[in-house]
Parts: structure tokens; C-alpha cells; sequence
């Protein structure tokens, strides 16, 4: 996978969901390069956004408190 903001590299990474304790791990995208972070949830919303009305990501893209796992491996 691409990532959007600089075209580098995206590695499969792991998120821990704090708010939504029925799903605490989900598969998502971090990018290698610039730290861009994609998940699960984020993608739903690119893809609602693609089908209905043109709105900035900046307003619709939720808030949610997510953990890169991966990244504190070293
Ligand atoms: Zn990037």
C-alpha cells in the first residue's frame, strides 16, 4: 500500500481501540516514511466520503485514540 501524503511506504500495523472495548485490536496502515497512520475505521470514512458529498478530511476525520503498536518496538 501507497501512502497518501507522501507516497512512501505503508507497513501493516496493529491498533489498541481505548474508547470501543469490544474491538481492542485492530489491523490497520502505518506509513514508514512520514508516521501516517490509517485505520480501519478512517478508511470506512474515505470511502462514505467518496460516495456522497465532497467534505474536507480535516472536518470528518474522526478523533479517536489510537496506539501504534508496532512503533514502540524499535
Ligand atoms: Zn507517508
Amino acid at each position: 500500500m501507497q501512502c497518501v501524503r507522501c507516497k512512501g511506504r505503508m507497513v501493516t500495523d496493529y491498533f489498541i481501540d481505548i474508547e470501543n472495548s469490544g474491538e481492542l485490536w485492530m489491523p490497520g496502515w502505518r506509513c514508514l516514511v512520514c508516521g501516517e497512520v490509517v485505520d480501519p475505521l478512517i478508511l470506512r470514512h474515505r470511502q462514505v466520503q467518496k460516495n456522497n458529498a465532497e467534505v474536507p478530511e480535516a472536518v470528518t476525520r474522526p478523533k479517536r485514540k489510537t496506539i501504534p503498536v508496532g512503533a514502540s518496538r524499535g
